[in-house]
């Protein structure tokens, strides 16, 4: 019997090269392995007599081999031909430049083949077909590779579905039955494996999928917990003291803070006062105001004479929270600091409070007692980066920031180690942004309307060209390029200016400089500007292509404008028939029920943040599963106090490794 929790080097016939290749699929485990189900079935379970099978069926036979040749094409093609037959006829099986066939398929073996029939010549035959030989007659009413419903699995070179197949064949018979029971309506355990791996009919396999997904789900949130109980019995941070300054200092601000950013920096002033450090996400829709909070959080900690570092992913954001918190710091005296790749500065222990991109995390670069660190964006850092934030440093205190709008029993799922603030509200004042699906028939009269627009209000506008690829890319560029000079030439009397992520950082630097100080009107980008920018006196985005992105990521977009007081605007240009979706945003202003839309309509797959960003994964489960998410979550709540008495479920998920934030 096999510890599931062990490697699968455990398994005969398993060793260091397999388990290599085993593990770009992610399987580690014995448990991982179980758990790798088929994409797909292929129903080859028709089982035809050699004499009775017709042109251009699919199927399976059973029969002899009475011989078996390579022979030659006339045009000089090298070819196998093998003549199989039962007592009532035959068929021959024809394969291509695979000599070593003669070698396998003796005369005289049973076999059983699988392939589509077709002429051979002027012959009927089985063209290439998978064959698998048949030892003994017991073998005939369980072939593993045809004659029933076959599964295909993700595959990696050197493991095919027929090594999974033959592999887990092998295993399942010696399994011992011993992975709990505790979600009270799904099927049991073994049947589950069985039913997936080799279904004795369709039917058979939702039930199959929902009970190892409930497994699934249920380690997901036991590994959750168990990465926060860790984390709550550090006491390795900084307790910081509250004093009057924190309050004075909110009173500075050129604005007062809405009531969800108060409580969140109360909430975070409480985390900060205990020596277990802050594990906290401040998730607040874009424009909701996370900046300032993340500001009076490195004020505390100034205060405590502790160092704050604080992370953005891209230089451009980097600079502009450089900008922002300078400009509320020097006044006070308190030193601020920017690091990015190509940014550096001179005593870096010196500096309260640094900011700067993934340069922050150098190991080259000196600091001194950190106690604090924020992640701004924090979707857009990969795991490695987030746990190695936590390194930095003793074990500082740790607050990132997302605007991710996913539903929120989502959320907590993903998060299940994380404390979570939420600013849900605005700032008041804000005006609605006003939000069209613009049709091609009305583009020359849109560019119009901008043009008086830009002469009567002195608008700002983003001209957004969209993502080709997940990531910026050489055409994504060449589209904002193409765009730009089109641009230039409809509006010759404006300055226009081109931002994307390939251009020097000092040239990113002037552009954005251009733009905040209203020298430039049109700022043409890649959606390089999706995250965090902040131009309160831009007033008009121009979104291309719009049916190409989320109604998340295009809310998020939409959130570079309408961040002053200004009226502002967005135009969705599209060229699609398929509009309905988009115009969920012209009625709609709140993220996260956008993002419940986008859900329903283009499944979890499309999920904003979670498809592009190291959020959890489901092998199994799926996101569209939110009953079963909280109805696991409860059970495992209810034994997670209890989880040595689940031997199993306590080594596997030791063994986890999905971490957002590993404590140290
Ligand atoms: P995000 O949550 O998207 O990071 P920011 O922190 O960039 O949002 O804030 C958006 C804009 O709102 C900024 O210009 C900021 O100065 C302003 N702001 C933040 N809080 C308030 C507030 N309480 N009242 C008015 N304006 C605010
Ligand atoms: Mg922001």
């Amino acid at each position: 019997m096999y510890d599931l929790s062990s490697s699968v080097t455990n398994l005969p016939g398993i060793g260091d090269s397999v388990s290599a290749k085993l593990a770009k699929l992610q399987i580690n485990s014995i448990f991982d392995l179980l758990y790798h189900i088929p994409f797909r079935y292929e129903d080859r379970s028709l089982i035809s007599s050699p004499h009775q099978i017709q042109i251009g069926e699919t199927v399976t036979t059973i029969g002899k081999i009475d011989s078996i040749k390579n022979e030659v094409t006339k045009s000089g093609r090298l070819f196998q031909r093998a003549k199989i037959s039962n007592e009532y006829g035959g068929i021959d099986a024809i394969w291509f430049h695979q000599p070593f066939l003669t070698k396998t398929l003796k005369p005289g073996l049973s076999v059983a083949m699988y392939g589509k029939a077709d002429f051979f010549g002027n012959k009927k035959a089985l063209i290439s077909p998978e064959y698998e030989i048949i030892q003994d007659n017991s073998d005939l009413a369980n072939l593993t590779h045809m004659g029933r419903i076959v599964p295909i699995y993700p595959e990696t070179s050197g493991l095919t579905s027929k090594w999974f197949r033959n592999t887990l064949k092998k295993l399942l018979p010696n399994l011992a039955n011993n992975f709990p029971n505790l979600v009270p309506h799904v099927i049991d355990w073994k049947q589950a494996l069985q039913a997936i791996h080799f279904p004795h009919s369709f039917t058979d396999i939702p039930s199959a999928k929902n009970r190892l997904a409930a497994d699934e789900i249920l380690l997901l949130h036991l590994a959750g917990m168990s990465r926060k109980s860790a984390w709550d019995t550090k006491k390795t941070a900084p307790k910081f003291k509250h004093t009057d300054l924190i309050n004075k200092f909110i009173q500075t601000l050129p604005f007062s803070l809405t009531n969800s950013q108060s409580n969140a920096i109360n909430e975070i002033m409480a985390d900060l006062s205990q020596d277990t450090p802050m594990n906290r996400l401040l998730e607040g829709d874009v424009g909701s105001g996370k900046t300032i909070v993340a500001a009076v959080s490195a004020f505390i900690s100034h205060l405590n004479n502790f160092q704050t570092l604080i992370l953005a992913p891209t230089q451009i954001l980097a600079n502009q929270h450089f900008q922002t918190l300078e400009k509320l710091f020097a006044p006070l005296e308190i030193s601020v600091g920017l690091i990015t790749a190509n940014h550096k500065i001179k005593n870096p222990e010196k500096i309260s409070i640094l900011i700067g991109t993934h340069a922050l995390l150098s190991d080259k670069l000196s600091l001194k007692n950190v106690g604090l660190v924020i992640i701004d964006e924090q979707h857009r850092f990969g795991v490695a980066q987030r746990s190695l934030a936590t390194i930095k440093g003793e074990s500082p205190h740790v607050l990132t920031m997302t605007a991710t709008p996913i539903p929120r029993t989502l959320a907590l799922t993903i998060h299940g180690d994380l404390d979570v603030s939420y600013l849900d509200k605005p700032p008041s004042g804000r005006l609605p942004i006003k939000t069209w699906v613009v049709p091609e028939s009305k583009r020359d009269a849109s560019y119009q309307w901008i043009d008086s627009q830009i002469k009567t209000h002195s608008s700002q506008v983003f001209v957004v060209c969209p993502f080709i690829e997940p990531s910026e890319s050489k055409d994504t560029v060449k589209s904002a390029t193409d765009e730009y000079s089109k641009l230039k030439s409809i509006y010759p009397q404006y300055q226009i200016e081109l931002l994307h992520g390939k251009l020097k950082s000092s040239e990113k630097d002037k552009i954005m400089a251009n733009f905040k100080s209203g020298k430039t009107q049109i700022l043409v980008a890649t959606p390089i500007v999706e995250v965090g920018i902040d131009i309160p006196n831009a007033s008009i985005i121009v979104i291309e292509t719009a049916d190409r992105f989320g109604l998340a990521q295009l809310h998020q977009l939409r959130g570079r404008v309408g961040r002053g007081t200004l009226q502002s605007y967005c135009l969705l240009f599209s060229s699609s028939e398929n509009i309905n979706r988009l115009k969920a945003l012209e009625t709609n202003s709140d993220g996260r029920s956008l993002a419940e839309i986008d859900f329903q309509l283009r499944g979890p797959g499309h999920l904003y943040g979670t498809a592009q960003h190291g959020s959890v994964q489901f092998k199994i489960a799926t996101y569209d599963n939110l009953e079963l998410i909280s109805e696991v979550k409860q059970i495992a709540t209810n034994i997670f106090p209890n989880l040595k008495s689940y031997p199993l479920l306590l080594k596997l998920v030791e063994n986890d490794k999905i971490s957002l934030i590993q404590p140290n």
